[in-house]
């Protein structure tokens, strides 16, 4: 296979959805891939089906030991790791009248924690590396509100920011940000509210396959050293938001 991408790339929540697209379209750009999510079993399906160059871990991003020993393992297999895109990402929406504090932590714990949990373990590497690229996946709810979106919006809001600064930061490290507009994955499935999950169904009538967000993510890392792809915004071409 022609190596198009030859670069160690790591990707969280490649279970399904956006991530596991992603890792299909890096498999077939001849990059070297390091999967991780929770459910291993979906993982291991996936890596005997892409071949030797993708090898996988669990992973809870909301766990920064968990997510060190993610990226030691990744250089243990591969060598080096020279990109790192945090997917992994979770989505009960719900007004925030009905008070679901448990799951409001648990997106902040998941799809912010987890972002900066992936920032901490690559960043010492990439520091002393003089190289290394951070793509994060936040959403169209990174540039805009919406009712029983606050905190998840909220959440993604953070890590449009948390990018930035990271791209102030650090001259030698590039950092992207891809928001997707609707997509059908399994993101949502997480939602108890049943209306809000009603209205979601109707939201899915106009939207994207994750491989159109894979596409974005793989053109972000083809781009020369030089070059930082910084915000990419995806929606289906007749997208209401
Ligand atoms: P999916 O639900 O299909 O995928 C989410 C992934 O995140 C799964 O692989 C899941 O794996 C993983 N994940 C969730 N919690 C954790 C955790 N604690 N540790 C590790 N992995 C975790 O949804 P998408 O593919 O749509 O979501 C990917 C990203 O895209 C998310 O950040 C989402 O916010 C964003 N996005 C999606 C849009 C859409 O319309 N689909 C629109 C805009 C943004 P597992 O359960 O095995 O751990």
């Amino acid at each position: 296979m022609t190596r198009i991408i030859d670069k160690v790339v790591l990707v969280t929540g490649a279970s399904s959805g956006i991530g596991e697209a992603t890792a299909r379209e890096l498999a077939t750009a001849g990059a070297r891939l390091f999967i991780g999510a929770r459910r291993g079993d979906r993982l291991k399906a996936l890596a005997d089906e892409l071949g030797e160059t993708v090898a996988w871990r669990e992973l809870d991003v909301t766990d920064g030991a968990d997510f060190d020993a993610f990226v030691e393992a990744a250089e243990a297999r591969f060598g080096r790791v020279d990109v790192l895109v945090n997917n992994a990402g979770v989505m009960p929406l719900s007004p925030l009248a009905a008070l679901k504090r448990d799951e409001w932590k648990w997106m902040i714990d998941v799809n912010i924690h987890g972002v900066l949990n992936g920032i901490a373990a690559v960043l010492p590497c990439f520091v002393a590396q003089q190289t290394g690229h951070v793509i994060n996946v936040a959403s169209v709810a990174a540039h805009l509100v919406l009712p029983t979106a606050a905190v998840y919006c909220g959440t993604k809001h953070a890590v449009r920011a948390i990018t930035e600064g990271l791209r102030q930061e650090h001259d030698e490290i590039r950092s992207t940000l891809i928001s997707p507009g609707v997509t059908a994955t399994e993101l949502g499935s997480d939602i108890t509210d049943p209306a809000v999950a009603a209205a979601l169904k109707d939201w899915r009538r106009k939207s994207l396959t994750p491989d159109a967000i894979a596409r974005t993510i793989r053109y972000a890392i083809e781009q020369p050293d030089g070059v930082d792809i910084n915000e990419v915004i995806v929606r289906p071409t007749a997208a209401d938001m």
